[in-house]
């Protein structure tokens, strides 16, 4: 599949990287407003692909860096990237750049950063996880997802895809689903249709953990084997006795045969404390 580079002759789209490109200008702009970037904000954007949603973004922000994995990318991009001074495009692979210290390094100390991407599909959940992790003080992270993934940061206990992405997407952040984007709209169309979903930071969480890495770990070891008990995760996951999961699991008000899918991001931040404490 080819498209026309704008001003920067042919691009052959890599599918293995995930290449959809949006070409739309009204609905570029629409992103970027939707990703709630402003005057005084510095923004990480994964993967510019052509830049086309780099360009509305540096439009509005203070200042912008774009990650490219894609090296063939880089000379297309600094061509249209030519009238966005503020814009700046670093070669790299996300999941394997330490993006707290890249946004030390390019923005500082106290910037209002925000993250926004049309993510590429097949590392959606990984870049989500490293986002929440390693960008604490990110404001917001505006990323376009499979409408599937989308539903999925919006489920609740008992919903098909709840787990542990969805539950620490919630607890930091306040999730919407700003916009549905049909397939068409890109270049060339994936399979299934998209959604462009909004993280905002929340300034206080509603329910707070005194341990975040304990709750990612609990997390994690909860829904490890889904059809197992939360009982026998938490023995087999956090190397707990039965008597002590058991004990944890009534003291945040659980029942004792209950499965992760089925237990609300409240009840673990209770189950979290309740492990913590017995530490
Ligand atoms: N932002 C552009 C747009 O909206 O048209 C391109 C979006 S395209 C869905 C995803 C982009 O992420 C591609 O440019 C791809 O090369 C890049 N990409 C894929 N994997 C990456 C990774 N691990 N790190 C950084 N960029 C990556």
């Amino acid at each position: 599949m080819k498209t026309k580079g704008r001003k920067s002759g042919e691009f052959h789209h890599k599918h293995s990287l995930g290449q959809n490109f949006i070409e739309d200008e009204v609905l570029l702009e629409h992103l970027a407003e939707l990703s709630l970037v402003t005057e005084e904000d510095s923004v990480l954007e994964i993967g510019p692909g052509l830049g086309s949603l780099t360009r509305p973004l540096a439009a509005r922000a203070k200042e912008v860096v774009s990650l490219e994995i894609d090296r063939t990318l880089i000379p297309i991009l600094r061509v249209t990237l030519e009238k966005s001074q503020n814009a700046q495009v670093i070669e790299g692979d996300v999941m394997k750049t330490d993006l707290a210290a890249l946004v030390l390094e390019k923005f500082g100390e106290d910037c209002s950063l925000r993250v926004a991407a049309n993510l590429p599909y097949y590392i959606t959940t990984d870049v989500l996880t490293k986002l929440l992790r390693e960008l604490p003080q990110a404001k917001s992270i505006a990323v376009m997802v499979q409408s599937e993934v989308g539903d999925k940061l919006l489920a609740g206990p008992g919903d098909d895809g709840y787990g542990p992405l969805t539950i620490m997407c919630q607890y930091f952040c306040d999730v919407r689903r700003a916009l549905d984007v049909p397939a068409a709209f890109f270049t060339p169309p994936p399979k299934v249709d998209s959604a462009f979903m909004v993280l905002e930071k929340r300034e206080a969480p509603e329910l707070k953990v005194c341990d975040e890495a304990l709750l990612w770990r609990l997390l994690r070891a909860s829904f490890a084997m889904r059809r197992k008990t939360l009982v026998n995760n938490l023995m087999s996951g956090m190397g707990m006795t039965r008597e002590d999961a058991a004990a944890c699991l009534e003291a945040a008000g659980i029942g004792e045969k209950a499965r992760a899918e089925e237990v609300s991001l409240e009840k673990f931040c209770m189950l979290c404390e309740e492990i913590h404490g017995r530490m």
